[in-house]
């Protein structure tokens, strides 16, 4: 067996490797890290969750030892498709690069330009980047990229997905031809494998899973359901809460307006949950993960591009709210459990509309995916939306706007409190302020008390929200939220609703 001694790694990043508490080498780090050390190119065939973010670091820790940055001139480029790669990729900088002197600068969206031209200036010898920041950065002529000698191009099959490749193409256009190159994908599609034959030069090839496996750990159901959300919303919370085993979950969304809409439904009926979608503040989305790992948050509610690559070590369950519409996505979200060799379950809820998307991922993955309780074909009647219902129609089925009208003031004050948190950015900060005032030393009495699945974290709160809150519950059937309010919600001024002709 290999150790981390046999690999050619600098002795300051040995001790910092032994600090970490690794001893052994994963498989992509055994394959890649001594061609790495001489200079090779290298095409790395690996998911995340396989050691491969350590697989470059650690060869670039000791490669940077000799030499030093310039101001504005970065030694070593790396590419994340997001942010929270990009800044999981610093923190192991931190960690394996503790020995070591180095100026670390990481330049996302979200984040001041000023704190990162600061960092510009000093000198970086890594500098860790979304493609679209580096190049705003370059355009303001704050950075000159004929020093870098390392370009690491890290997910690349998730960089096509997000429409990066050409930001990508300019950037190695601008960094030296004489530069060593490393380029990671999970999966190799033609375009991923066209791109590398341009970027690479004789690289040395290292595959350590097959694409598009699933781990052998999790265990997968599809879920049979109706296409409105609400029903889904409805056999989610059910899924949810007949989980025994369940210790935090990722829920999946294809859509970032879904991922706000779940949270908010999720929330609403009493779940301890947070979201994460591109269009959050890094702040937000730093906040919402910490917390979430620390099980601060039980529930997460995502967008693929939020939760790629996420180091999250021990999600026991993953749910996909909406089957991905890309079969390589499940592949993804699927891995988010069973990490390490711990067992996993992961359940997709699939509507008849979906069937060419689940047909899909079972060609992908080469298996049948069990149904959970029948397939489509057993489906029971849809529920009756009560809202719709109940806004469009009186008991004699004609249109009743009056009768909505005469709901009394009590029942219009309950949807007014709904439509007022349609503002669901707004939302998630408050659940990240909300996540932050908790603190992970509760008593284990608490603990206790919110050991039930996506049981709200117990805190110390204001008796009197919870009496509202209860009482709106109260309002509210338990299996239904509604149709997500659309435009005006329930406050539709009367004008609106005055029936055209015919
Ligand atoms: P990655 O694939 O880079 O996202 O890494 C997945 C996880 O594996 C991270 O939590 C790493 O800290 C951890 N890890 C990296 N290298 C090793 C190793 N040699 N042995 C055990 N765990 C490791």
């Amino acid at each position: 067996m290999t150790n981390f001694a046999d690999l050619g790694l600098s002795q300051k990043v040995l001790s910092a490797v032994t600090d970490a508490g690794y001893t052994i080498p994963t498989p992509i780090q055994t394959g890649a890290i001594p061609p790495a050390l001489q200079r090779r190119d290298i095409l790395g065939i690996a998911q995340t969750g396989t050691g491969k973010t350590a697989s470059f670091v650690l060869p670039m820790l000791t490669l940077l030892e000799k030499g030093r940055a310039r101001a504005r001139m970065p030694r070593t480029l790396i590419l994340e498709p997001t942010r929270e790669l990009a800044a999981q990729v610093a923190e192991n900088f931190d960690k394996y690069g503790k020995n070591h002197k180095l100026n670390i600068a990481l330049l996302i969206g979200g984040v001041s330009f000023d704190e990162q031209d600061r960092k510009l200036e000093r000198g970086a010898d890594v500098l860790i980047c979304t493609p679209g920041r580096l190049l705003d950065h370059f355009e303001r002529g704050k950075l000159l990229m004929s020093g870098v000698e390392i370009l690491v191009i890290d997910e690349a099959d998730r960089m096509l997905d997000m429409g990066f490749i050409p930001d990508i193409e300019r950037i190695a256009k601008l960094i030296p031809f004489t530069r060593q190159t490393l380029f990671f994908s999970a999966t190799m599609p033609p375009e991923i494998q066209k791109l590398a034959d341009r970027f690479l030069q004789n690289p040395e090839r290292v595959e350590v899973a097959r694409p598009a496996s699933t781990a052998q750990t999790v265990t997968q159901r599809f879920v049979a359901a109706h296409a409105k959300d609400y029903e889904k919303r409805a056999v989610l919370r059910d899924l949810i809460r007949a989980q025994d085993e369940l210790k935090n979950a990722i829920i999946f969304c294809n859509r970032k307006k879904d991922v706000a809409d779940l949270f908010r439904s999720l929330d609403r009926h009493g779940f301890s949950v947070g979201a994460l979608h591109g269009d959050m503040d890094q702040r937000s989305r730093m906040t919402m993960l910490a917390n979430f790992k620390d099980g601060n948050i039980k529930l997460l509610v995502a967008s693929d591009v939020a939760a790629r690559g996420l180091d999250i070590p021990d999600v026991s369950h993953v749910f996909n709210f909406d089957v991905p519409i890309h079969a390589e996505d499940y592949v993804h979200r699927i891995g988010r459990t069973g990490r390490a060799g711990r067992s996993g379950a992961s359940f997709t809820l699939v509507t008849k509309r979906d069937t060419k998307f689940s047909d899909a991922i079972e060609k992908l993955i080469g298996q049948k995916v069990e149904w959970l309780n029948g397939d489509l074909s057993n489906l029971p009647e849809p529920m009756e939306s009560h809202d719709t219902g109940r806004r469009e129609r009186g008991r004699d089925g004609r249109k009743d706007r009056k009768k909505d009208g005469d709901r009394g003031s009590k029942a219009r004050s309950d949807h007014k409190s709904d439509t007022v948190r349609a503002d669901s950015e707004a939302e998630i900060e408050t659940v990240v302020e909300r996540a932050e005032s908790v603190k992970p030393a509760r008593s284990a009495e608490n603990k206790q008390a919110q050991n039930n699945r996506g049981d709200r974290p117990v805190r110390a709160s204001n008796p009197a929200n919870d009496d509202n809150r209860d009482r709106r519950n109260r309002h509210r059937r338990d299996y239904d939220d509604g149709p997500t309010p659309v435009g005006f919600g329930d406050e539709i001024p009367a004008f609106m609703l005055i029936a055209g002709k015919a």
